[in-house]
């Protein structure tokens, strides 16, 4: 059986690598306004999934290790609580323009 036809974009995630650092480059600095944040816009801006929401559908959980770097959950926070650094030298995300 045939693989299913991904799309062109996710054809181009596949085509890059990411290199996971041991410590997380993303940091919610004010937990509590997550919980004001009816929206949670980071938990859809985000291309790559970073922002779940934990099991009572409240608090943030940020799965740094996914993270493209292309910057948009600092500019959908309503609250400017995500603060966001480039991983250490060498990690992340390496791109592939194939
Ligand atoms: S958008 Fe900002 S305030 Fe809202 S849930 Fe995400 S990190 Fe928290
Ligand atoms: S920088 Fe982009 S990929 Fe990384 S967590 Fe923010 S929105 Fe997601």
């Amino acid at each position: 059986m045939s693989e299913p036809r991904k799309s062109g974009v996710e054809d181009r995630l596949y085509a890059n690598e990411i290199r996971p650092d041991k410590v997380s480059h993303i940091e919610i600095t004010d937990g509590e306004r997550c919980l004001e944040c009816v929206a949670k816009p980071c938990t859809t801006a985000c291309p790559a999934g970073t922002y779940t929401l934990d099991s009572a559908g409240e608090r943030i959980i940020i799965n740094f290790d996914n993270c493209l770097e292309c910057g948009a959950c600092r500019s959908v926070c309503p609250f400017s609580v995500i603060e966001w650094k480039n991983p250490m030298g060498g990690m992340g995300i390496c791109y592939r323009y194939g």
